[in-house]
């Protein structure tokens, strides 16, 4: 083979795999939707999709992702009620986080980041939504983070303690200096899970990104007293994941 048809079937091969991890990430972003709508109201993810208006069942027709949605123009086709953006929408960023993840990063790289996306995805949205940063996702990334994160084990170690220290460093000075809670322990424990999938070097730029995130949700004329710092967090993270695989 000349350069041209080597360069040409690298081409070919990223777009595959982009191809493939934007499918996945449809089929993730749709079961993080469902789970983000019914873990904080307590509801069993088993159970069948049904409106929440006129709780008719929905065909499995309805339920493609992105599509269905589109085409239904986000509504109910029993009664017509108005079906919320969340499930294409995580759909969507899903995707596009598994697309990104896949062709960035070849094999086993591309598998844990698109992983490391969907989970950040879940918990932005719980954070925006409720405040909430859950324990059963932020100690599993810390795990994966430690056991297979991209950096040296020294580095990703160094990186999830100084990150995790220093954020309960900041909740107990906002404690002693406000006499209330500026960040909840759900922060910190994110903070070291993102630590472990970064290096001690990428943490300036993590804060950067995130309070930069921060200023912009404070900034919108909708903004509610508390931002969800965690989610400016992650999403800060997960850019400097991708442009740590792109180098
Ligand atoms: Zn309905």
């Amino acid at each position: 083979m000349d350069g041209l048809a080597v360069a040409e079937g690298a081409a070919l091969g990223t777009a595959l795999r982009a191809l493939l991890g934007g499918g996945l990430g449809l089929l993730a972003g749709s079961f993080l939707a469902t789970l983000v709508l019914r873990w904080p109201e307590g509801r069993s993810l088993g159970g069948r999709s049904a409106c929440d208006h006129c709780g008719r069942p929905i065909p499995l027709r309805d339920l493609v992702p992105i599509l269905s949605w589109l085409r239904l123009a986000g509504r109910c086709r029993g009664c017509g009620a108005r079906i919320g953006a969340l499930h294409p929408g995580m759909e969507a960023v899903a995707a596009l986080m598994g697309a990104a993840a896949f062709a960035v990063a070849p094999g086993a790289g591309g598998w844990l980041g698109a992983l490391f996306g969907w989970t950040i995805l879940a918990l932005a949205v719980l954070d925006a939504r409720h405040l909430w940063l859950p324990d059963r996702l932020t100690l599993p990334l810390l795990a994966l983070g430690l056991a297979a994160g991209p950096a040296p084990l020294p580095d990703r170690a160094l990186a999830a303690a100084i990150a995790g220290g220093g954020l309960l460093l900041v909740l107990l000075g906002y404690r002693w200096w406000r006499g209330r809670e500026g960040l909840g322990l759900g922060d910190v424990k994110l903070g070291a899970a993102l630590g472990s999938w970064l290096s001690p070097l990428l943490l300036p730029p993590l804060l950067l990104g995130a309070s930069l995130l921060g200023l912009l949700m404070a900034l919108r004329p909708s903004a509610r007293e508390a931002i969800p710092f965690g989610a400016c967090l992650g999403i800060s993270a997960w850019g400097l994941w991708l442009w740590s695989a792109l180098r």
